[in-house]
């Protein structure tokens, strides 16, 4: 036994599942039929990774929806209020993950939050005063019997309870260590159950101990594990970690009875040191996780070679191959891809070419096939990366005045005021407007050759014109294009650089039956012509109000695209900002005085742990914000737009990318960031979106008005800009244009009442 992996895509290898699954939510197909399209699923891909001689096969990774939520489900951590719908199970699954709507009866999903530093989504679990933990789901005991019924070498996977703990919301005034019996006596009865169906491995997943751990988390790792490991059996039990290091549990973690351990040696390559300091116990097999779970790029097996001989020097040579992490995060087959050109495709290793990568190392390491290290030697020798030589050039001579934005703040903040004369608590949107169908046709019969260029620019352009003039009639203050010209904003700015690659089917699951097709950084990047002028110069055209320009911000694209491993994140993320500099700079040369670029995914590639948020992230990527921004007149004024509100804790680091204006997610009335603001000095414009987005809940005037009024109380009114939540490019126009007149009235409602109907510095 020599190679496992963590666990496989489930999406299926044409997204199967999605359109069942899509199907059976529109009563399109029956719950059998549903779950016979599962089947058929499960089976082919034990089947491809027996196919590839994986020798410990995942079970259990599976799911309709998301991982977390069928754990919970599988120990009962179900909220009454879906309980008492009388479901079949199923739709009680279901109903959890998005919701719940018939004639008579409403209930909201439960939240979903991103899962560690991936683009992946998982449910929140809720606890709550009622919540009677205790296994009753037959999901993995059943999909274990299938398994076994076909020769599958079976290694059950769950959710580990430390990571479950930590990664859910206790209602009712409930904490952690109020379960910890309950589920001590759960994950028992687990064990004693694979032990009955003669289950040889469980695999426990614990990314959440690659988190900073104090010491009172780990009195709870202990408590958890002291218990759950006094019930094992015969089954082996993994404790299975990803994403990072354990530094702060490594001692014990390897002093508990666990069988086997698994640590990532691609992102947490400080497990390595862990290892030569501290040794590795001699009646445990190490799990360790070689094949990057998270990048799509062919392994360099001489490289990995050298990495696995030295871990292997500390255990005895005991050790299995794994991946990183579970290959949920990368796309099917790279086989499929039939427009890459072939110096780029040969290159690329998606889940079935990663089995396939561990058979290899498999020859390489343990029976030393020289043939198969030479051919990937080789492979690795032709690699040709295209190389801007001016592109380097630029950044090896970039200087601190490059990244410094002049004046001041504080003083730009007076030229912009007298520049725009915009009323108090001005108005402005996010955005994209509703991508209605006839927009996306029109995209489409582009594709298809329908169309040519001037008439779906020409259809486009009379959205923009439509757009305006609903702005200027409602009497929005600052004005946008719509962003009908854009299918996805990473998407459509990878499409025109220099350096990006696109696959027709790289698929990944970014939550429920959702996938993005993340582009791909192939070589250096670069602008070749102007990305965005057009439009925004055209939207400009129509109106004397600002039109704001629109751009996807560096790390964005950079997080959401697949990395390139050749070059630092840095070194990429600065082309994509030199890029995005030039375009900005067009923008204002042909009068686009106002300059949005959104960063929503900042936030989500922050480290695990807090003490390397600066130095492995936030000291590269605030940077390459300032970088776009840096060069323009201090009358430009530059917004940018976050997703999330949860920035409490990188408070500083916003302020630091040293833009005019920033609008985030403040909904559901949670002001709390405000006060964080307030009390942190916060020197940036701030439009707290004042409603909801996501929710197709039309917010009435009074409602806005009095959360206008609250931010009035707490903010500087000069500071403060009124906007939703995020663009409205999912909601229908009839809610959006409803909520928008709304927030309009509701804000010169209050302008009427302080008074102040002009922004002075
Ligand atoms: N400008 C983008 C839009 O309005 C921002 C999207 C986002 O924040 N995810 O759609
Ligand atoms: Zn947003």
């Amino acid at each position: 036994m020599t190679k496992t992996i963590i666990g496989f895509p489930r999406i299926g290898h044409h997204r199967e599942l999605k359109f069942a699954t899509e199907h059976y939510w529109k009563h399109k197909i029956t719950a059998d039929e549903l779950q016979a399209t599962a089947k058929e699923i499960r089976i082919n891909h034990w089947q491809a990774q027996i196919n590839a001689g994986i020798d410990l096969i995942p079970v259990g990774d599976f799911s309709f929806f998301d991982n977390v939520l069928d754990t919970a489900n599988l120990l009962n951590i179900v909220p009454s209020r879906y309980r008492d719908l009388n479901l079949s199970q199923l739709d009680e699954y279901f109903a959890q993950a998005r919701g719940y709507q018939s004639d008579t009866k409403s209930v909201k999903a439960l939240s979903m939050k991103k899962w560690f530093n991936t683009n992946y989504h998982y449910i929140v679990p809720e606890f709550d005063k009622d919540t009677n933990i205790q296994l009753i789901g037959t999901k993995l005991f059943d999909e274990i019997e299938e398994a076994k019924s076909i020769g599958v070498p079976v290694k059950a996977c769950i959710i580990g309870p430390y990571t479950l703990l930590k990664l859910s919301r206790f209602l009712d005034g409930t904490n952690r260590n109020s379960f910890i019996d309950a589920l001590v006596t759960a994950y028992s009865d687990v064990l004693t159950r694979l032990n009955e169906q003669q289950v040889n491995w469980l695999q426990i997943d614990e990314p959440a101990l690659c988190f900073d751990v104090d010491s009172a988390e780990k009195k709870l790792f202990d408590r958890l594990y002291d218990g759950i490991l006094a019930a094992k059996g015969k089954t082996k039990v993994l404790l299975q970690t990803y994403f990072g290091d354990i530094r702060d549990v490594y001692n014990d973690v390897v002093a508990k009875d666990f069988d086997g351990i698994g640590l990532d040696f691609v992102e947490g390559s400080y497990n390595q040191t862990l290892l030569a300091n501290n040794g590795f116990p001699s009646d445990k097999i190490l799990f360790a996780g070689i094949v990057n779970g998270k990048n799509i790029w062919r392994n360099n097996y001489s490289q990995t070679v050298s990495k696995v001989n030295e871990i292997a020097s500390h255990t005895d040579g005991k050790l299995i191959l794994n991946t990183s992490c579970s290959l949920l995060h990368v796309p099917y087959s790279a086989k499929d891809e039939e427009k890459l050109p072939s110096d780029v495709k040969q290159h690329l290793a998606f889940a079935i070419e990663k089995l396939a990568e561990l058979g290899d190392l498999d020859k390489v390491v343990f029976e030393r096939d020289h043939k198969v290290l030479d051919a990937n030697t080789s492979l690795f020798q032709t690699i040709k990366h295209p190389v801007n030589q001016s592109v380097r050039t630029e950044i090896d001579s970039l200087t601190d005045d490059d990244y410094t934005r002049l004046p001041a703040r504080e003083e730009r903040e007076q030229i912009q005021h007298d520049e725009f004369k915009l009323p108090v608590l001005p108005t402005t949107t996010i955005g994209s407007f509703p991508q209605t169908k006839d927009v996306r046709q029109n995209r489409s019969k582009l594709r298809k050759g329908e169309i040519t260029r001037d008439q779906y620019d020409e259809f486009n352009n009379e959205k923009i014109k439509r757009i305006i003039k609903f702005q200027e009639d409602i009497g929005i203050d600052v004005l946008v294009h719509g962003e009908y010209e854009r299918n996805d904003m990473v998407e459509y700015f990878g499409e025109k650089l220099d350096g990006f690659v696109f696959t027709q089917n790289g698929w990944v699951q970014s939550y429920g039956t959702r996938g993005v097709k993340p582009p791909i950084i192939w070589g250096d990047i670069s602008r070749n012509a102007p990305i965005t002028v057009k439009d925004s110069v055209y939207a400009q055209s129509l109106t004397d109000k600002p039109v704001k320009g629109m751009l996807t911000g560096p790390v964005t694209i950079f997080n959401w695209s697949f990395p390139r491993e050749d070059v630092s994140p840095k070194e990429s993320v600065t082309q994509i900002a030199l890029a995005l500099q030039e375009e900005v700079l067009d923008l204002e040369k042909n009068n686009i005085k106002i300059i949005q670029i959104d960063e929503p995914a900042l936030r989500e590639n922050l480290p695990l742990r807090k003490t390397n948020w600066y130095s492995e992230y936030l000291d590269w990527a605030v940077p390459a914000f300032r970088l776009v921004h840096s060069k323009v007149q201090p009358s430009t004024q530059i917004h940018t737009h976050m997703c999330y509100s949860e920035f409490g804790d990188i408070i500083k680091a916003i302020d630091a990318l040293d833009a005019d204006v920033i609008s985030f997610e403040a909904s559901r009335a949670d002001f709390t960031l405000i006060d964080q603001l307030v009390a942190a000095n916060f020197k940036t414009e701030v439009g707290p979106g004042v409603y909801d987005i996501h929710s197709p809940r039309v917010p009435s005037e009074e409602e806005v008005e009095s959360l206008i009024k609250v931010l009035v109380e707490k903010l500087p009114i000069n500071k403060i800009w009124i906007n939703p939540d995020c663009g409205l490019k999912t909601r229908s126009e009839e809610e959006s244009f409803e909520s928008l007149k709304n927030i309009v009235n509701a804000t010169k409602k209050v302008r009427r009442v302080v008074n102040e109907p002009n922004r002075v510095s």
